[in-house]
């Protein structure tokens, strides 16, 4: 038998974190999107909470959820957030009752 290295396979918002992903988000109504670190997600989800978002986003600009989730691979010697609409995209707090 030979010893096959397992490739590290990223599930987890916690892996994503250690690995430098941020989320790649896109509100599918108002075509706009940005990117959000991990962090947040992590702290209210957990680390082991699958990479599947979908229901914790929502979109900062028209309050949909109709959000498309991609993962951000880091960038080489570069920070990841640049962009000025890094806070287009909120978490959406969902222990908080609408109102
Ligand atoms: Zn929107």
């Amino acid at each position: 038998m030979s010893e096959m290295k397992k490739p590290v396979i990223i599930d987890t918002l916690g892996k994503l974190l250690d690995g430098g992903y941020a989320f790649n988000l896109w509100c599918v109504d108002c075509t706009r999107g940005g990117l959000l670190p991990i962090d947040p997600f992590v702290k209210k989800l957990g680390r082991d909470h699958p990479m599947d978002i979908d229901g914790h986003v929502k979109c900062g600009r028209c309050g949909g959820k109709n959000v498309e989730v991609r993962i951000q691979a880091p960038q080489a010697g570069d920070r990841p957030f640049q962009t000025n609409e890094r806070r287009f995209m909120s978490l959406s707090d969902s222990s908080r009752p609408a109102s």
